[in-house]
């Protein structure tokens, strides 16, 4: 499968469209999931396109994990969470449907069972106050 420029991540990278984003580098863009399965439910994504971990460069691999690691602290910070769940598809089979490398970052807290993977839309006003509680935390 060859990489889409259209693909939504794609598009949200370029400023085509909004994106509530969390944080950036060089290499990395970090942003909230707008179909959260938790509070603080954040995407972490590559600058450099590829489809997927099974055709990304591993330096594109590497610099992503970092970024990962350092939006789970801050999520464990914004939300007083219990916990971080990673969840990263490959390909429709594996769960895949946004063909852009990503890795889902989802707070989770005791007791509290994880959300559909294609639930609802998070209303806008929230999904602000999420970005914004990421942000105080990852601008100290
Ligand atoms: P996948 O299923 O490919 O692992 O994850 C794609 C994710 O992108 C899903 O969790 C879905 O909720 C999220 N998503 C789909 N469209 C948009 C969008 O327009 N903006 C944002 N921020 N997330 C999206």
């Amino acid at each position: 499968m060859a990489y889409d420029q259209e693909n939504i991540f794609a598009k949200i990278l370029r400023g085509e469209i909004p994106a509530h984003k969390i944080y950036e580098d060089e290499h990395t863009y970090a942003f909230l999931d707008v179909f959260p399965q938790t509070k603080g439910h954040a995407l972490v994504i590559p600058k450099t396109p590829s489809e997927n971990i099974l055709t990304a460069e591993p330096e594109t691999l590497g610099v992503l994990m970092i970024t990962v690691q350092k939006i789970c602290r801050a999520a464990m910070e914004a939300f007083q969470a219990d916990g971080i769940t990673l969840q990263q598809f490959n390909q429709p089979a594996g769960g895949q449907t946004v063909f852009h490398t990503h890795v889902h970052i989802l707070p989770r807290f005791n007791d509290v069972p994880l959300g559909s993977h294609n639930g609802n839309m998070e209303v806008n006003e929230i999904l602000i106050e999420m970005a914004e509680a990421y942000k105080a935390v990852l601008s100290k």
